[in-house]
C-alpha cells in the first residue's frame, strides 16, 4: 500500500475504533480511567490480599495519539504490531502501555514504542487491554456421537474452537474426559484437529468420564497404567484427574494421586457426593499434595461440606491454601454459588486458578465462557491484574506449562485483547442468583500462535470501500 493511502487507511482505521469503542479514552476527551483501582460492585468488599499483584498497577491505557506512520521499510521484521494497548502481563511484571510486535507466531518484542514500520500489519489497540491468552484449566472438549458417554467422546462436551477464541482462551484442558484407555483418540479426534491448544488431566478411570456406573469402577483405576500412559503423552496430558466417586472409601484419591507422584504431574479433584460423605478437611490437609488441584471450590455439592459454615470460611480452607492446594473455580453448570463465594472471597480465599467447567450444561447457564466468570471475580472486588494472573501466568504454573501464560520474547504469540465495559451488567449464579455488577470483559481480538483467531469488529481487518 502506498504511503499516502496507508496514512488514510490507518485514520479511517482509528475513526473506525472510536465509532466502535465509545468508552476508549482516546475518544472522549477527559474520561476517567476506565479502570479503578478497587471494585465497586453491589458489595462492599474485603481487601484483596493473598494472591494479590503489586497494587500501584491498575492503572489503564491513556495514549491520546496514535503513533505516527512513518515510512514502511522494504522488508519488514515484524508480521504483526499490536500498538499502544495497556499490557497486563503478571509473569514478567509488566503493567502498562506498551507496542506488542509478533513474527514467525511469537512474540518479538514488548516496548514502549516499536517503530510500527518495522511491521507488515499494524493493530492500533490502544485503550484496550493486552493480555496473554487465557488458559481455561477446566473443560470438558472431548466431543464426540458416541451416545450415553456423558463427557467422553460424547454429546455433552464441546469442540474447543468453538467456545475459546472469542472469549480470549487460546490454551483448554480437558478435565478428565480420556483415561489411559481412550487418550489416543483424544489425541487424534481432539487435540490433533483444534487450532486451540488442547491439553488434559487424564482420568484415574482407564475409559473416562463415561459416567456411571463407568466412573465408579475403582478396578479401572489403575495408577501404573495411568502414569505410563501420562508419560507417552506427556506433550497433551498435564495432570491426573478423580471425579464424581460415590463411594465411601478413600481408594480413588489414593490412586489419583499415586498416578499423579509416578508421573510427577499435579491432581485434580471433583470431590463430594460420597455416601456417607468423606471429610473435605482430610483430603485437603492430609491426602492431597501441594500443587494439587481442589475444583469447584465456590460449590455447595450433595454429600460435600462446603469450604463455608453459617457464612463463614471454614479456617482449614485457609490451612490447605496456606500449604499449597490449589483452589480452581470450574464453575460449570452447578459449582458456583455465591452462597459459598462471597464469603470464601470476603475472607480471603480468591482462587488461584479461574477456570469455566465447560461442557453443554454450563454454556447457556450462569457460565456462559471465560470473560464471564473472569467478570464476575471482577464485580467481586478481585483486581483485574488477579483476575489475569489467574488465567494466566497461574494456571500455566499449576499444569508445569511455563512456556505458556506470558508474553516474554519468544513465547508462542498467544494474545487476549479485550476491554473492560462499564454499565449495568447481571452475573448469575448456579442457584439462580443475579449478582449487579457494573464492569464486564469483552474480548476484542484473539491471536493464537501470531494468527488472529478472533477479531470481534474487524479491527486487524482493512475497511470496506466502494472502490
Ligand atoms: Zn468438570
Amino acid at each position: 500500500m502506498k504511503k499516502a493511502a496507508r496514512k488514510g487507511f490507518l485514520r479511517r482505521l482509528s475513526l473506525i475504533a472510536c465509532m466502535l469503542l465509545p468508552c476508549m479514552p482516546e475518544c472522549v476527551a477527559g474520561q476517567e480511567n476506565p479502570v479503578r483501582e478497587n471494585a465497586s460492585g453491589m458489595l462492599a468488599r474485603a481487601a484483596f490480599s493473598p494472591f494479590s499483584p503489586a497494587s500501584a498497577m491498575s492503572r489503564a491505557a491513556s495514549r491520546t495519539t496514535l503513533p505516527a506512520m512513518p515510512e514502511r521499510v522494504s522488508d519488514p521484521d515484524l508480521d504483526l504490531l499490536l500498538a499502544g494497548g495497556h499490557v497486563i502481563d503478571p509473569k514478567t511484571g509488566v503493567y502498562g502501555v506498551r507496542d506488542v510486535g509478533v513474527a514467525d507466531g511469537r512474540i518479538a518484542e514488548v516496548a514502549e514504542r516499536i517503530d510500527p514500520a518495522r511491521a507488515a500489519q499494524v493493530v492500533d489497540v490502544s485503550g484496550l487491554y493486552v493480555a496473554p491468552g487465557f488458559i481455561d484449566m477446566h473443560a470438558h472438549v472431548f466431543h464426540g456421537t458416541v451416545p450415553d458417554q456423558y463427557l467422553a467422546n460424547s454429546y455433552g462436551s464441546l469442540p474447543p474452537d468453538a467456545f475459546t477464541f472469542r472469549s480470549g482462551v487460546t490454551t483448554i484442558v480437558d478435565t478428565g474426559g480420556p483415561g489411559w484407555r481412550t487418550i489416543r483418540l483424544f489425541v487424534e479426534q481432539t487435540v490433533r484437529h483444534s487450532e486451540t491448544r488442547v491439553l488434559a488431566f487424564l482420568n484415574i478411570v482407564g475409559q473416562g468420564m463415561k459416567g456411571e456406573p463407568i466412573e465408579q469402577d475403582v478396578a479401572d483405576m489403575d495408577p501404573k497404567l495411568a502414569a505410563m500412559s501420562a508419560g507417552l503423552h506427556a506433550d497433551v496430558v498435564v495432570g491426573v484427574k478423580l471425579a464424581h466417586y460415590l463411594g465411601p472409601d478413600w481408594t480413588p484419591v489414593e490412586r489419583a494421586v499415586e498416578a499423579g507422584r509416578q508421573a510427577d504431574i499435579p491432581v485434580m479433584i471433583d470431590f463430594g457426593r460420597s455416601d456417607p460423605p468423606l471429610p473435605l478437611r482430610e483430603l485437603l490437609l492430609d491426602y492431597l499434595r501441594p500443587g494439587d488441584i481442589f475444583t469447584h471450590a465456590y460449590a455447595a455439592v450433595s454429600r460435600r461440606e462446603p469450604i463455608v459454615e453459617d457464612g463463614a470460611l471454614r479456617p482449614f480452607a485457609l490451612e490447605a491454601a496456606e500449604r499449597g492446594i490449589v483452589f480452581d473455580v470450574g464453575h460449570g453448570g452447578g459449582s458456583f454459588m455465591y452462597s459459598v463465594a462471597v464469603p470464601a472471597t470476603e475472607a480471603g480465599l480468591w482462587p488461584h486458578t479461574i477456570s469455566t467447567d465447560l461442557h453443554t450444561g454450563s454454556m447457556n447457564h450462569g457460565m456462559k465462557d471465560m470473560a464471564n466468570v473472569m467478570s464476575k471475580f471482577l464485580n467481586l472486588g478481585m483486581p483485574l491484574e488477579a483476575v489475569v494472573r489467574a488465567s494466566t501466568w497461574s494456571p500455566a504454573q499449576v499444569i508445569r506449562r511455563e512456556e505458556l501464560g506470558h508474553l516474554d520474547v519468544g513465547a508462542e504469540a498467544d494474545i487476549a485483547v479485550f476491554r473492560v465495559r462499564e454499565g449495568d451488567f447481571g452475573f448469575w449464579d448456579v442457584e439462580g442468583y443475579r449478582m449487579e455488577g457494573d464492569r464486564k470483559i469483552e474480548v476484542e481480538l484473539t491471536l493464537r500462535a501470531g494468527r488472529v483467531a478472533w477479531d470481534l469488529n474487524g479491527i486487524s481487518k482493512e475497511p470496506w470501500t466502494a472502490e
